[in-house]
């Protein structure tokens, strides 16, 4: 009996939506404000010359810098290929295949979903309260069997940070249960909000972290975990042998030196000035109801028309990012924070649509 190639595939991966990027969307946009990138390529050079060896599993430089950035020990940190694997690795490690659970809160990111489908691991939501704040009695009440929480602080799309003394009480109710997974992937736009500090008193504490926002880094493909000293060497056993390509640690290296720490503080700076600039923007137009405040390179925005505004706009090549599907955010676009100009153009566009 033959089958087809379909039948062979695994049932969860034939059911699969992949997860849909920015990049595979599409467009033919020379404003591109849907992916949260750093608008302008930062340059960087490659000193090493030695692409005829592996690299080093977890480069030992790049694990230096971070460690001195983020306050913590080498023992405390894992490099990988962007916060994405990340997520992925705390799974594999963690989870056993249609037995255990991990929960989210959505509106968030959407890759914490499809790393749960693509293992086969079972996903369950708890939508955020009205303001987006954690529904902690309702996680409650859902924690049985779960073993991963990822909480997005700033929340992606949202934009909004998450109470401290809610997290605080979410690794109360999870100690001895479950790892809370806080994604901090835009915490370089409010750094005062981060939980590394907490680390030491939660041993179930892991946090995310990438070079793809602030850093300038997107295409680079780099990310780190942040957590205890038992839960990094446990994620050591899963992760592939050589994650990250030696021009890859190369040019992160580079990224976390002095200068290169500085640089991401002055584009935080430049990005938070012309955000609040946008947000003023776009509360004067009409075609807008609502715009949120952020505390990340993004901003989520609601219009009265918000289909025919994301195409009005992709036809002009200015590209937005639709966030109306997702549960709450009915007529909501996220735009991201770019080059003065680009978000001037946007204003502009938005300025004269009819209505
Ligand atoms: C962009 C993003 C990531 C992915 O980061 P990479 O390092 O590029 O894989 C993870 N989490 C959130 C919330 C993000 O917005």
């Amino acid at each position: 009996m033959s089958s087809t190639i379909q039948d062979l595939a695994r049932a969860n991966v034939r059911a699969l939506t992949p997860y849909q990027s920015a990049r595979r969307l599409g467009g033919k946009g020379d404003v591109w404000l849907n992916a949260n990138e750093y608008p302008l390529a930062v340059p960087f050079e490659l000193s090493q010359q030695t692409l005829n060896r592996y690299p080093e599993c977890q480069p030992k430089l790049v694990i230096e810098r971070y460690t001195a950035y983020a306050g913590l020990t080498p023992e405390q940190v894992l490099v990988s290929r962007g916060a994405d694997e990340g997520i992925e690795l705390l799974m594999r490690a963690f989870c056993e295949p249609s037995r255990d659970a991990v929960l989210f809160c959505p509106p968030t990111y959407g890759m914490y979903s499809v790393s749960a489908e693509t293992i086969g691991i079972e996903y369950r939501t708890v939508e955020v309260r009205e303001d987006w704040q954690l529904n902690l009695p309702a996680i409650a009440e859902q924690l049985d069997g779960v073993k991963l929480v990822y909480v997005c602080s700033p929340n992606n799309p949202t934009g909004n940070l998450i109470n401290p003394d809610d997290l605080r009480q979410l690794l109360e109710m999870t100690r001895g249960k479950a790892l809370v997974v806080a994604d901090e992937a835009y915490i370089e736009f409010c750094p005062q909000a981060s939980l590394a500090g907490w680390l030491k008193d939660y041993p179930h504490l892991v946090i995310l972290r990438t070079l793809s926002k602030a850093f300038a880094l997107a295409g680079l493909r780099c990310g780190f975990t942040l957590a205890s000293t038992e839960v990094i060497a446990l994620l050591m056993k899963v992760i592939a042998p050589y994650p990250l390509s030696t021009p890859v640690a190369d040019i992160a290296d580079q990224a976390l030196s002095e200068q290169g720490i500085a640089l991401m503080r002055q584009h935080v700076a430049e990005l938070v000035a012309t955000r609040e600039q946008l947000i003023a923007d776009l509360r004067s137009l009409n075609c807008v109801e609502q715009v949120y405040e952020s505390d990340t390179n993004y901003i989520l925005a609601r219009f009265t028309a918000s289909s025919q505004v994301f195409k009005m706009l992709w036809d002009q090549g200015i590209i937005l990012r639709d966030q109306n599907k997702q549960p709450g955010l009915a007529g909501c676009l996220r735009i991201s924070i770019g080059t003065r100009e680009e978000c001037q153009r946007a204003v502009a566009a938005l300025k004269s649509l009819p209505g």
